[in-house]
């Protein structure tokens, strides 16, 4: 039986968890799942089998059979990230603390004040002034954010609406709910006018009460990413409608933007003032465009331009920041509007310190306990720096560009979404961010190639489908990333995929 009354040297633990060889491939075998299935406790024991033999239990099944997208640079599916040197230390300190952040106490610990620091280290890092973001705070992820995000637009533009009726309410739907509310201020219905949005946003508008066929795409005919003003003004004008502006800032499939430039955003700024409406970016990964300064970037710099004039901003931490999982963050420029949601009210075990600059994270935000997950954040910012995240970022661009250019001059494989003559110039790939959707040319060969590259082992991309047919996507995220060595590894994979399928079909 094992004490759990004496606390041993964590860090040489771990250090003996880590050393135990980091994977070479991106993906366990199934025979290493298989044994881990096997070996997985699926009764809790009655005496617990120790530290000891915990560790070996780990070690030797469980590590192996987890596919180490942070430990290798050449994991390329979803937008997973990895996780920094810094990030992954300052962690691990999170954990052996067990801090918990939920109420401002600055007498008694610096995490909320440190907490505050990262935030606005992060505004910094994306340009925007962190005095125009008064509610901002960490959360789970993207999902999370936006979830945060439309329960703050859905509370204002009803506000809104209540004002305009001359009625007025002090908070509304926080108070007496989305049904009454919307009663007194004669909204019939909430809309949610998107182009090309991720998946999480219908996820938050059923969670928020708006039902997932809130969502309307205003997409343009021929370019459905893009956001058509002609479109958003004549959604904006049904009458007694509420309505959200969420705008794609970089879409998971494609890498493409909701806006070309700042004088589109500024567009859509104007038409939602006119009609009361509220503008939400999504920029989980695109908001991080806002970092890259060459020339040669000109594209990507206009798309990621004019967000700081949205009312709310969703960001992740975990895919292109490269902190661990969970991380996201959320700002949005009215921190009463967001208490109105999220305040806790009447716990008086939960009052925080005095009033400050700082909220209490419990009041602006979907949980109260909470992890430290700021000191990650914290810590690799600080490690870092600016130039250290523009670097980063190029490398990843840099190698998606390649990728692209590869994919482009290949006989055998065609780069998605087809391009226009106007998009050009075939060598040009300025407009790649970090996505890379392709396909194979011969129909047989494209269904089966994404589970023919997972079987190397040696890259992981995710499938995904485009205009019906199956596709390929390469996302790049990891701090990791050498763009020469893995674009030859890349090719090399794509080469071998090819040349063996040949041989197999003229066989
Ligand atoms: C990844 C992503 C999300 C969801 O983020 P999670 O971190 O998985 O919750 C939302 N929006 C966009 C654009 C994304 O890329």
């Amino acid at each position: 039986m094992q004490s759990l009354r004496s606390f041993p040297n964590v860090q040489s633990l771990i250090d003996r968890l880590l050393d135990s060889a980091v994977p070479g491939e991106v993906l366990p075998s199934q025979q290493t799942l298989a044994e881990a299935r096997n070996q997985l406790f699926k009764t809790l024991p009655s005496n617990g089998i120790g530290l000891e033999s915990t560790i070996e239990h780990l070690t030797r099944y469980i590590k192996p059979a987890l596919n180490g997208n942070s430990l290798t640079a050449n994991y390329y599916g979803f937008v997973t990230g990895g996780s920094t040197a810094a990030a992954s230390l300052a962690d691990n300190l999170a954990t052996l603390y067990d801090q918990n952040v939920q109420v401002h106490l600055p007498n008694e610990t610096i995490a909320t004040d440190l907490e505050d620091a990262a935030l606005r280290m992060l505004c910094s890092l994306l340009s925007l002034n962190a005095e125009e973001w008064p509610h901002r705070t960490f959360t789970t992820g993207a999902t999370a954010s936006n979830v945060i995000g439309l329960a703050c637009a859905r509370e204002a533009v009803i506000s809104k609406h209540l004002t305009a009726k001359g009625a007025y309410s002090v908070s509304c739907v926080g108070e007496t709910g989305l049904v009454k509310a919307m009663r007194e201020a004669g909204v019939e219905d909430i809309q949610v006018l998107t182009s090309a949005p991720h998946s999480s946003l219908s996820k938050a508008a059923s969670i928020l009460g708006l039902g997932r066929s809130c969502i309307k795409l205003i997409g343009h005919e021929n370019a459905p990413h893009l956001i058509d003003l002609a479109k958003l003004e004549s959604a904006l004008q049904e009458p007694n409608v509420a309505s959200i502006v969420a705008i794609s800032c970089s879409e998971v499939n494609t890498g493409k933007f909701a806006t070309h430039s700042e004088s589109h955003m500024r567009e859509i700024r104007h038409l939602c003032d006119r009609f009361n409406a509220w503008v939400h970016v999504d920029g989980a990964f695109g908001i991080f465009a806002r970092l890259l300064t060459d020339a040669d970037d000109a594209s990507l710099i206009q798309a990621s331009s004019g967000i700081e004039l949205a009312d709310s901003i969703t960001g992740d931490g975990h895919k292109l920041l490269n902190v661990p999982y969970d991380c996201g963050f959320i700002l949005t420029r009215s921190r009463s509007n967001a208490e109105q949601v999220f305040q806790n009210p009447n716990a008086a075990y939960l009052s925080g310190g005095a009033a400050s600059d700082i909220a209490s994270p419990l009041n602006i935000g979907i949980e109260n306990s909470r992890r430290f997950r700021a000191l990650p954040v914290y810590a690799t910012l600080v490690a870092y720096g600016r130039h250290g995240y523009a670097e980063m970022l190029e490398r990843q661009v840099r190698l998606s560009r390649g990728i692209a250019k590869y994919i482009t001059e290949s006989a055998h494989f065609e780069l998605l979404p087809e391009r226009t003559v106007k998009e050009g110039i075939k060598d040009s790939f300025d407009d790649v961010f970090i996505i890379v959707l392709f396909r194979a040319r011969d129909a047989s060969l494209n269904d089966r190639l994404v589970d023919l590259i997972k079987a190397t082992a040696k890259i992981y991309v995710s499938g995904t489908a485009w205009k019906g047919l199956p596709a390929c996507r390469f996302a790049v995220s990891n701090w990791a990333v050498e763009p020469e060595r893995d674009l030859q590894l890349i090719t090399s994979v794509l080469e071998g995929i090819v040349h063996d399928w040949k041989s197999r079909t003229a066989a």
